[in-house]
């Protein structure tokens, strides 16, 4: 009998994990809260050792076909003047796409043969002597020999095994949110950000030129805003960004009209084990960076690493995860550390600040300095090291 394993979120860590488990011979099932795959979502890249991770999953080929090939990003000031412009390699990495496209390639490598039910989620889960039973929203009860909570910063499986967000995160005094717009900029496959102290936007037309994706950061307290309300997180941005100037208003303008808004904190997730019994997280469930911490090809990574675990371990699971937990804590650490300071950098709090930021631009867009811009933004990548679990245990490296 194939060992059974239940994932919560089929986000990025979810489907990486089916596509991994599933090689490595167990019988996966996704269960995501969404009616359907939930495409949104800004620009993501891949740099040094997650190259190799995308030739291991063997979809680099389709993540080529679907890259941005997003340009440079050109910072400019209030009335759209160029204050300093930076290579791709900064912000897009060695390969770049859109976080839905990712998904859905994603998901369509699995799909095939891993069950997904979306629209439901987990509300209980019960520890017996050989498996997990699983109470789901819709009524169902199910038992599965593991349960991997890769359900995002919020997620589900963490609060009903560790307790509430609120031990664990760490908020970073920031907000984002992404959309996508007409792009009425005319903008070709090139990036601009405008900042004013504490609030910045950030606007690229990728894949598709009809398509103008947006982003914005703007420092803020904790905000008490449901995650689910798309309508007040709409007028939330709308007063944050009433006198911003430069393209704003025509941005939030389009504003009603977009379905498929992305806003959330910039926060981390801390926690002391990601284990416990029979389940364990992965991704942003367990360890969120923050945007600038390669989160996505963590969570990959983390994937590769955790399925490879279980495969090695031959059904002693506390071994799996302890030997995936050791394996990842270090590049995590890396990786909350470059995201700690990130929201300082996208959105000044001070015109002072901003401008300090706009030179330190200048200086590491100049070209003598792109190699080291580039070791710094390629460190959480290449923090690990892809063991090959194809090959005799003797070999691995
Ligand atoms: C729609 C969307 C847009 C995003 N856009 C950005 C962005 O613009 N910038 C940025 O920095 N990060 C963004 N992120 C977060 C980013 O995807 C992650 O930081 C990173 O890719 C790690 O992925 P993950 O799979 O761990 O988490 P996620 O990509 O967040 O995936 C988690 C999945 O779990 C699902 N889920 C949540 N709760 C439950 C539950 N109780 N039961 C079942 N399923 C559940 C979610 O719907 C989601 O599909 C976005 C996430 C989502 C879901």
């Amino acid at each position: 009998m194939k060992t059974t394993v239940l994932i919560s979120g089929a986000g990025i860590a979810g489907p990486a994990l089916a596509f991994w488990l599933r090689k490595r011979g167990f019988a996966p099932t996704v269960v995501e809260r969404a009616p359907a795959l939930r495409e949104g979502g800004s620009a993501v890249d891949f740099r040094g050792e997650q190259m190799t991770l995308l030739e291991r999953m063997g979809i680099l080929e389709d993540i080529r076909a679907k890259e941005t090939a997003m340009g440079e990003q050109v910072i400019v000031d209030g009335r759209g003047r160029k204050v300093a412009q930076m290579p791709s390699v900064f912000f897009s990495g060695e390969v770049e796409i859109e976080r839905g496209d990712l998904t859905r390639i994603l998901y369509d490598h699995t799909k095939d043969d891993v069950e997904y039910v979306f629209g439901d989620w987990i509300t209980g889960l019960g520890e017996v002597a050989d498996g997990v039973d699983v109470s789901f929203a819709h009524g169902e009860q199910r038992r599965f020999d593991l349960v991997v909570g890769a359900d995002g910063m919020h997620s589900g499986v963490r609060r009903l095994t560790f307790g509430d967000e609120e031990r664990f995160r760490t908020d970073l005094g920031f907000h984002t949110a992404a959309f996508t717009v007409p792009n009425h900029l005319g903008l070709d496959h090139v990036g601009q950000i405008c900042s004013v102290p504490g609030r910045t936007v950030m606007v690229a037309s990728g894949r598709d030129r009809a398509a103008l994706n947006v982003s914005l950061v703007f420092a803020s307290e904790s905000l008490e805003v449901r995650r689910r309300d798309a309508e007040t997180q709409k007028k939330v941005l709308v007063e944050r960004y009433a006198d911003f100037g430069w393209e704003a208003p025509t941005l939030l303008e389009c504003l009603g009209d977009v379905d498929a808004l992305y806003f959330d904190s910039l926060s981390q997730i801390h926690l002391g084990k990601w284990s416990q019994g029979r389940v364990v997280l992965l991704g942003d469930a367990a360890w969120c960076a923050g945007p600038g911490g390669s989160g996505t090809g963590l969570a990959m990574t983390g994937a590769y690493i955790l399925a490879g675990e279980l495969a090695a371990a031959h059904g002693d699971h506390e071994a799996a995860f302890a030997r995936y937990e050791e394996k990842m804590r270090g590049p995590v650490k890396v990786s909350q550390k470059q995201a700690a300071g990130i929201g300082t950098f996208l959105a000044p709090k001070t015109r002072f600040l901003v401008g300090y930021r706009n030179v330190l631009y200048r200086v590491l867009g100049s070209r003598p300095m792109t190699k080291v811009f580039t070791w710094i933004t390629s460190r959480a990548a290449n923090a690990v090291t892809l063991e090959n679990y194809d090959a005799p245990v003797a070999a691995r490296g």
